[in-house]
């Protein structure tokens, strides 16, 4: 029963820390997926493309997007404005499929808030701050003033570790990669409490 329908897996953890390479690794072992491209008002990076990587807008429709409701949750991350779309989501949910989201811990305990029974949630992130600041160096898209932001903000994230299911120390690609496969299949089969009231019913008619 639980194979039809859809979950929400949440993805946090530092920029740097793999999470895109990881998801694009294991996107084709894990079934059906839909992976909630997020809207942001930040500047496009470097080969990023809009409506793939995420839908770029201004401030303003950001906020007249708030105003219409039409996110599931939003938040200010590194001083731009950054939302998951509801609509998109809910759809993916219809069918049945696993929706990822790749948002920080704001975002991870706002939908905890709204969807916690459909929610399994992993931090992931490097084995250690040295090698998040490395990784972070190497990919040179951004500035030396964005780095510093995002390790500072990295180091208030993982104080919030324990507010999630799973931690994820991608050290070794494929082995990560391995790990997140079985959460993410676990994660499909979370029965949300509405369905497991109607299964005790069932269960208990047929005596
Ligand atoms: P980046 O600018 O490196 O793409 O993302 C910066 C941070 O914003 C990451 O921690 C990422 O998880 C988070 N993020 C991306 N999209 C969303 C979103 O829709 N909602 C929230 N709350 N955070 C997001």
């Amino acid at each position: 029963m639980n194979q039809q329908s859809g979950a929400i897996l949440v993805l946090s953890g530092p920029s740097g820390a793999g999470k895109s390479s990881l998801v694009a690794k294991i996107i084709d072992d894990i079934g059906p997926t839909y992976f909630s491209i997020s809207t942001t008002t930040r500047p496009m990076r470097e080969g990023e493309i809009d409506g793939v990587h995420y839908h770029f807008v201004s401030v303003e429709e950001f906020k007249r997007e708030i105003e219409e409701e039409m996110f599931l949750e939003y938040a200010v991350v590194h001083g731009n404005y950054y939302g998951t779309s509801l609509g998109a989501v809910k759809n993916a949910l219809k069918e049945g499929k696993l929706v990822i989201f790749d948002i920080d811990v704001q975002g991870h305990d706002a939908v905890q808030n709204r969807l916690s029974d459909i929610t399994t949630s992993v931090f992931i992130t490097t084995p250690t701050l040295e090698e998040l600041k490395r990784r972070l160096h190497s990919r040179s898209t951004d500035s030396e003033e964005v780095i510093n932001k995002r390790i500072e903000m990295a180091k208030r994230e993982v104080q919030r570790i324990s507010e999630y299911d799973f931690l994820v120390v991608n050290d070794n690609l494929d082995e990560a990669a391995d790990v997140l496969i079985s959460i993410a299949k676990a994660a499909r089969m979370k029965i949300p409490t509405l369905q497991i009231n109607e299964f005790v019913q069932l269960w208990e008619a047929n005596a």
